[in-house]
């Protein structure tokens, strides 16, 4: 494993995400607590020592499984993230009660990295409110030893970026940003990459292969790649991507333990790439962004609020498959494998997804036009 100085700490440069552990009967909030140990052991084992998890992610139940899991190696020998769910009036006004549950929750009395979770323009009036004073409150967390650095993940444009920069300035030690190759020019990553430079806020990266779509790219992708590198695999591509660009931790929510063999075999070395390699990629990203495939990285959150509960990454999954593979519409046969009432045709438009996307997907639109 390859690790980075960070504030006098040394931090794996990959970090186990876990928004997507492994599931029971295909439901997002049964984790697989028996493979997520194995999981969390292999990853010990092999030197990743940066834990990443979140109020929200598996319905609540991974900070639960992670911590409880974690409680079982010695305190030291981690690091451990968690955030602040600033997605509603009600978690605002209880910044005390919503902390206290984590750490309850994690088994821990203290996070090591704390983050204000996916600031955007919908979400950066409260986070900035000194009516709500989450700030106030995380700083004297950190007085008092039960946060080790405050940071904060960001699904903004660049000029709310800059905003929340210029709001804590010198009292952000990090950043989380979805940097990747399809995301470079997509979501304008390189501007806010360079931003982060500008104000000397350390890079962590999130969604690095954006919920695995840059895992599995078509064939004449492939043949690309393997001509400049054919030793690299698809997935390592992406994090060599990462690493030159600086990244300090690099998080991956991985699944399985292959995912993870591989990701740690990937991160036992340092492999930048030069600037033909890194435009080679650039390039595949504009090519892919031609399709109309739907920017959704799987995180789920929308599943949280959605009354039909509908599966809606795995819905627009299936439409993004179609588009990769030049299909323009989605064949009957792919909605065999839903229940026919969670097709989208159940959807009712009311758009409860749209307001917790952190990528501002108009959700009910892709809905109405896949009924047709
Ligand atoms: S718009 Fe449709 S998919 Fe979105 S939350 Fe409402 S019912 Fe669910
Ligand atoms: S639609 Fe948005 S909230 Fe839902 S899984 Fe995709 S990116 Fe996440």
């Amino acid at each position: 494993m390859i690790y980075r100085d960070f504030m006098g700490l040394k931090l794996s440069a990959l970090g186990l995400g876990t928004m997507r552990l492994p599931v029971v009967g295909g439901k997002g909030s049964d984790i697989d607590e028996g493979l997520t140990a194995e999981m969390i052991a292999f990853a010990m084992e092999n030197g990743i020592n940066y834990y990443d998890t979140a109020y929200m992610y598996h319905a609540g139940n991974s900070e639960k499984v992670v911590g409880k899991i974690l409680s079982g190696y010695p305190r030291d020998s981690f690091f451990l993230a968690d955030k602040f769910p600033g997605f509603s009036e009600e978690a605002f006004s209880s910044p005390a009660r919503i902390f206290e549950e984590q750490l309850a929750k994690c088994c821990t009395d203290r996070f090591d990295f704390y983050l204000f979770h996916s600031v955007t323009e919908k979400n950066i009036g409260g986070y900035l409110d000194p009516k709500y004073g989450i700030m106030d409150y995380l700083r004297e967390q950190k007085k008092s030893g039960r946060i080790g650095h405050i940071g904060f993940s960001c699904h903004g444009d660049i000029d709310c970026l800059r905003r929340f920069l210029d709001a804590y300035r010198g009292e952000l030690d990090f950043c989380q940003l979805e940097v990747n190759w399809f995301d470079w020019t997509y979501e304008k990553a390189a501007g806010s990459v360079a931003l982060l430079r500008e104000y000397g806020v350390p890079l962590w990266v999130m969604e690095p292969l954006r919920g695995g779509k840059l895992a599995r790219i078509g064939e004449k992708y492939v043949s690309e790649l393997n001509k400049l590198r054919p030793d690299e695999t698809v997935p390592a591509w992406s994090f060599r991507f990462q690493q030159t660009v600086g990244a300090t931790v690099v998080l991956s929510g991985m699944s399985d333990m292959e995912q993870l063999r591989q990701n740690v075999m990937t991160f036992s070395s340092d492999r930048p790439l030069n600037n033909a390699e890194f435009k080679a990629l650039v390039d595949m990203g504009e090519d892919m962004q031609k399709s109309n495939m739907v920017p959704c990285t799987g995180c789920r959150y929308c599943t949280t609020v959605c009354p039909m509960e509908l599966d809606i990454p795995k819905i627009i999954d299936i439409y993004n498959d179609n588009c990769f593979s030049g299909v323009v519409s989605v064949p009957q046969r792919a909605w065999r494998r839903f229940d026919p009432e969670k097709t989208p045709s159940a959807c009712i438009g009311c758009r409860a997804c749209e307001g917790i996307c952190p990528q501002g997907i108009e959700v009910a639109g892709i809905m109405e036009m896949l009924k047709e």
